[in-house]
């Protein structure tokens, strides 16, 4: 087997304190020596300027530097004014993401889902970017039924991605399914397991009632027994998660993308408890 493929998540800082922080953040990751790190972007351009910039500098520290791209509420023009600034930096990697129209912003754009971004982005700049998309072990919430959002995937896929990212889970056979059931369809992409570490509950909660992430019911409950000891919920949380990469590892995932949350310690004390 080859040697599995380990990338970072951050979100674009908001004031120069926070680039600060994560300037030291990526420097603590990149001890790992991570495929690529990875920039959100804000849907609706929201945080283009912050995303770019970031990008900017993790290319200028000699990392691969992968920014996402959401299409919803954008026009054509906008994305390829982008894609052209990233090819013009030597971006080689993009995430291309629908997005969620934030509230209160009316106009969906000029593209309905992912799919017609990824074909969009072959037009426009042919096979420069290495194009992620978004994967869905326990399936996308807004998607009509498990089977349309399986084909869904495999539109985007065929529309010219060559590997993906999941949401975050906790059920291994969720993402061994999920794999499976690509694989009979005709999908043959790498589909790398993302991975939330367990650093605060109340947080956790949020993010998974919003994107449709599972938290089982004894990882919750545990949680919740916690109350506020942020140690106890730390020390399960690196347990449950590591097991869980263990797992997904041994059964042939091909990395993990780990979602930061811009913080270095709870991805490091995973991935040194995995041995990397
Ligand atoms: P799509 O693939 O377009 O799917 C969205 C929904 O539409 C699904 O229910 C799907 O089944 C359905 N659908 C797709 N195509 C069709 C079609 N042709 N006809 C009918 N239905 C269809 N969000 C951000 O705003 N910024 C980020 O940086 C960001 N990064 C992410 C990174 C990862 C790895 C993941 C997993 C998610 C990320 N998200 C981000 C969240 C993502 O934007 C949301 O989950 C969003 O709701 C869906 O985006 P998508 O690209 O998966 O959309």
């Amino acid at each position: 087997m080859s040697k599995p493929l380990f990338s970072f998540e951050f979100y674009p800082p908001q004031t120069p304190e926070g680039a600060e922080k994560l300037a030291a953040v990526r420097k603590q990751l990149a001890e790992l020596h991570p495929e690529f790190f990875s920039v959100t972007f804000g849907a609706g351009g929201s945080t283009q300027e912050r995303t770019m910039e970031t990008i900017r500098q993790i290319k200028a520290e000699g990392y691969n530097a992968t920014p996402h791209l959401s299409c919803v509420g954008s026009t054509r023009d906008n994305i390829r004014a982008m894609l052209l600034a990233y090819k013009d930096m030597g971006i080689k990697r993009i995430v291309a993401l629908r997005g969620d129209l934030p509230s209160g912003m009316a106009s969906i754009g000029e593209f309905q889902y992912a799919n017609e971004l990824v074909s969009f982005i072959r037009a426009q700049t042919g096979m420069h970017f290495h194009i992620e998309v978004a994967a869905y072990p326990e399936f996308h919430p807004q998607a009509n039924s498990a089977r349309d959002d399986m084909l869904n995937f495999k539109r985007k896929v065929a529309a010219g991605a060559d590997s993906a990212i999941t949401q975050y889970f906790y059920n291994a056979d969720s993402y061994f399914y999920f794999v499976d059931k690509c694989r009979k369809l005709g999908v043959t992409v790498p589909i790398v397991p993302g991975i939330m570490p367990i650093v605060k509950f109340a947080q956790l909660a949020r993010f998974s009632d919003t994107c449709g992430a599972e938290i089982p019911r004894w990882i919750r409950r545990t949680l919740e027994s916690f109350g506020d000891d942020s140690d106890s919920i730390q020390e399960f949380g690196q347990d449950v998660v590591t097991a869980l990469c263990e797992r997904l590892l041994a059964g042939g995932a091909p990395g993990l993308h780990f979602y930061t949350l811009n913080q270095a310690a709870p991805s490091l004390a995973i991935c040194r408890r995995l041995g990397l």
